[in-house]
């Protein structure tokens, strides 16, 4: 061991490895793996080894397909062998909805290039003799699945890592962390002192103590999980070369070849966690006692399902723990205000992620950027909020227990909730509000007239469209309310502030009593976010973004921010308010404040603090519905009085509680974008359209040169409005848009736009074929329908009624 590193990873599981071997083929090579005991001491020794491509997030898939990818280049480099196994998977499904659910992944993974199919359950027990078709609707057939040796993996990884320098030493526990004077790390460890400039988490079971050395909690806890390993079968024995891996989604249980006999684990109902705070540093290589009680249901379906499995001896129980985090992702990247700490940790599934993480931090910590959308795996995408013990313990339940569990699109589901409520919350309920979860905040979806009303989960249009059509209507017609506590909020002051913030975001900075869209980008010019900054004095602005990027942007904020002259404060919980929009919105707003609100004296984009009832607010004259409309923010403590005042005042206008699903609606009928889905990260100015808010003769904005190639060159594909001739569902953000063949595009968001009676979707789409201004087929629940791409947007194009 020597006295001084580059770069330390804590942990010789598969992550670290990876992790470090990655940085190795960056070019990175003073590096030492540092493991408490042997590599693979923590879970991944013990577990099963199987992969999968497919992740709920598309972003995570592809570095999941990135993974499997890579295992032969690994192997072939150290010269380990990792038994790698590409046995292909049968996902089974148990009921028609199931079934049809099928078909759309299907859809999905052809717009991945994956050359996967649907199989009937008879076709489905020929490939896998032990499987007794009985019940069952149908199956997917995935050729990119199979398994590995697992500690041949992580061996595998550790010696390429070697063969290009990388240092691992082991036995060797990490005891503390703490910053030198000069910025560096002091890491304390078994065997002596070492100094590093850069630390790695990838300490799995032990990684929240980690986080503890450096003053983070992070949001992953250890759950135990079980397998079981059979005698020989016969019919597994027959078998001439590889047997398909299956997953019985409705059965909780997944199988897979182990010599003549299978592995089948299961994801039980009744999960349990284990060591909340991180495993005791003395936790050898063991495994617990199985807890057959605890998980027999799921044991006797399997049972059912694999029937041969009933009349085998079980040769051996797998009961190991690993870490889970909220959404099931891991935790990957630096953490605002610790430089040069890095994250690789709560991987639940290593054997499917390691080299995608690997590749993204390495990315990371070379060039400041991971250099492809990692967001969904952004140790930044959650707040401090989700680390509470109790909060973590009912998401990562839920998330174990739906592991194979069909989520219906419009379900919510309940671990957690309510969490974070605003003070009007107990009002929208009794007004009929049915919630949504945002970053941990309750969000109105819609407001149900019957206080009886019960939405059916289904994957095509609910039985809440009918209210969410009234709530459109009234917006179009008259007025709409719609609670704005899930906007981000931070006050930019100080002496340096505006030249701060046109550095910061890529537009103009507005006047003082003026609102303008500015797009923020990242240094290689793709979106970072859709704010707008709001200028209230000379040196005081507000910007306002995204909800749930709040850790995202602040992280991005400070390592902005010069040593002086510039404060940013994040007052998201200090002021809240309401979007009141629709033709009448003028007269309600006028009844209620002091100042003149006429088009004259307070037109669009505009911002002015005001009177509004009782509460002193900030008004601005900006809306998402496409029609005349003011945000309207209060302090909070004042949020309520401006409900019930608000309520109040747009009683003889028939004023509406509106929710997110009728904001949807309405916003796609003018073909207005929003975070998360028409803009994101991997997106582009030229591509998303927001390169029309870019002052591209500025002399310096972050990502100016990305913005003034991509306006040279134009973009491969852009942002369109497509009228798809739908069915009974709309498109969905991923489906797949094709001309014959040729995949064209894929939908950001889908929404049945009530005024103009259309089903409507924004999409990217190749620029030939909206030069050509093709037809074009949508996916949607594997169902191809018709599209064509619209001109302009089907409601007020001119957008005359915005500017009224
Ligand atoms: C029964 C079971 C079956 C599974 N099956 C699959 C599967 O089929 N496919 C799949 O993809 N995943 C599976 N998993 C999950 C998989 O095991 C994990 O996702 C993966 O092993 C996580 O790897 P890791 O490197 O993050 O953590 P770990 O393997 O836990 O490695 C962390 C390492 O850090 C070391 N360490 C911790 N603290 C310190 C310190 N202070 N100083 C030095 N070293 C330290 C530990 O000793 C350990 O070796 C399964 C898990 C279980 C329990």
């Amino acid at each position: 061991m020597k006295s001084q590193y580059q770069v330390v990873v804590i942990g010789g599981g598969i992550v670290g490895c990876s992790v470090a071997y990655h940085l190795a083929l960056r070019g990175v090579t003073d590096v030492a793996i540092i493991e408490r005991e042997e590599l693979t001491a923590g879970s991944s020794w013990h577990a099963a080894g199987g992969f999968h491509a497919i992740n709920a997030d598309t972003d995570v898939a592809a570095l999941q397909k990135y993974t499997i990818g890579l295992y032969p280049q690994v192997e072939e480099e150290s010269e380990q062998a990792i038994g790698l196994k590409m046995s292909g998977g049968l996902e089974l499904a148990g009921t028609p909805e199931r079934a049809r659910w099928l078909k759309s992944e299907l859809a999905w993974l052809k717009t991945t290039g994956t050359d996967a199919y649907l199989l009937s359950p008879k076709e489905a027990a020929e490939m896998v003799p032990l499987i007794d078709p009985a019940g069952l609707q149908g199956a997917l057939f995935d050729p990119h699945e199979g398994n590995l040796d697992p500690n041949g993996a992580t061996h595998a990884y550790a010696s390429a890592a070697k063969k290009r320098g990388v240092e691992v030493i082991l036995h060797n526990r990490v005891l503390s962390l703490a910053r030198t004077a000069g910025g560096d790390w002091d890491v304390e460890t078994e065997q002596g002192h070492l100094t590093a400039e850069h630390v790695v988490n990838a300490a799995g079971l032990w990684a929240r103590k980690v986080g503890n050395m450096v003053g983070v909690d992070h949001p992953l806890v250890p759950m135990p999980h079980h397998y079981l390993i059979t005698d020989d079968i016969p019919e597994v024995a027959a078998i001439d070369g590889l047997m398909a891996a299956v997953t019985d989604l409705e059965g909780f249980t997944y199988l897979q070849r182990e010599g003549n006999g299978v592995l089948l684990g299961l994801y039980e109902q009744n999960p349990r966690h284990w060591a909340v705070e991180g495993a005791p540093w003395d936790f050898g290589m063991t495994l617990f006692p199985e807890e057959i009680d605890r998980i027999m249901p799921e044991l006797s379906i399997g049972f059912e399902r694999f029937p041969a499995l009933a009349d085998v001896g079980i040769k051996r129980w797998v009961n190991g723990a690993f870490t889970f985090t909220p959404d099931g992702n891991p935790l990957v990247g630096p953490v605002d205000g610790i430089p040069n700490y890095w994250t690789a940790c709560g991987c639940m599934s290593g054997f499917s992620q390691c080299a995608g993480i690997g590749l993204a931090l390495a990315n990371w910590i070379v060039d400041g950027d991971p250099g492809l959308n990692a967001f969904g795996m952004d140790v930044a995408r959650f707040g401090p909020y989700a680390s509470n013990d109790t909060y973590l313990r009912a998401t990562t339940a839920q998330f174990y227990a739906r592991r194979f569990v069909m989520s219906y699109p419009n379900e919510e589901l309940p671990a957690g909730r309510p969490l974070k409520t605003t003070p009007v919350h107990a009002d929208l309920e009794a007004a009929g509000a049915r919630f949504t979860v945002n970053w941990g905040l309750e969000v109105p979806l819609y407001f149900a007239p019957a206080p009886d009303f019960q939405e059916n989960d289904t994957l095509d249009r609910s039985n809440a469209e009918l209210i969410v059509a009234e709530e459109a209507k009234a917006v179009r017609e008259a007025a709409g309310a719609y609670e704005i506590a899930q906007y981000a909020r931070y006050e930019v002051t100080g002496a340096g502030a505006q030249a701060w913030l046109d550095r910061l975001v890529a537009s103009r900075i507005p006047e003082v009593g003026r609102i303008r869209l500015a797009p923020m980008l990242g240094e290689a010019g793709r979106l970072m976010g859709d704010l707008s900054v709001t200028r209230l004095e000379a040196d005081r602005f507000w910007l306002t973004g995204s909800y749930y990027l709040q850790m995202w942007h602040e992280r991005w904020f400070h390592a902005q921010l010069p040593d002086s002259g510039v404060q940013v404060r994040n007052i998201t919980d200090d002021w809240m308010g309401f979007s009141l929009s629709g033709p009448k919105s003028r007269e309600i707003l006028a009844r209620l404040a002091h100042d003149d609100v006429t088009n004259e004296a307070f037109p669009f984009l505009s911002v002015r603090s005001m009177d509004v009832g009782s509460a002193r607010g900030v008004v601005g004259r900006i809306s998402l519905t496409g029609e005349l409309g003011y945000e309207i923010v209060v302090p909070t403590n004042q949020h309520r009085t401006l409900l019930h005042e608000l309520r109040a005042a747009g009683q003889e206008s028939n004023l509406r509680l509106i929710g997110d699903r009728a904001i949807d609606s309405l916003r796609l009928e003018k073909a207005y974008g929003i975070w998360n889905a028409e803009f994101m990260q991997d997106y582009t100015p030229g591509m998303s359209g927001l390169d029309r808010f870019i002052a591209f003769d500025k002399v310096d904005f972050i990502g100016r040169e990305g913005a003034l190639r991509e306006q040279e060159e134009g973009p491969a594909k852009r942002l369109v409005l497509l009228e798809v001739d739908a069915a009974d569902a709309d498109a969905a953000t991923e489906d797949g848009i094709w001309i014959g063949d040729r995949l064209v595009g894929f939908v950001t968001s889908g929404a049945y736009g009530h005024h103009v009676q259309k089903s409507l979707a924004l999409a990217y789409l190749d620029q030939d074929v909206i030069d050509a201004n093709r037809e074009v087929t949508v996916f949607v629940i594997g169902d191809p329908r018709t599209a064509r791409i619209l001109p302009e947007p089907p409601y007020d194009p001119t957008s005359s009624r915005l500017r009224s």
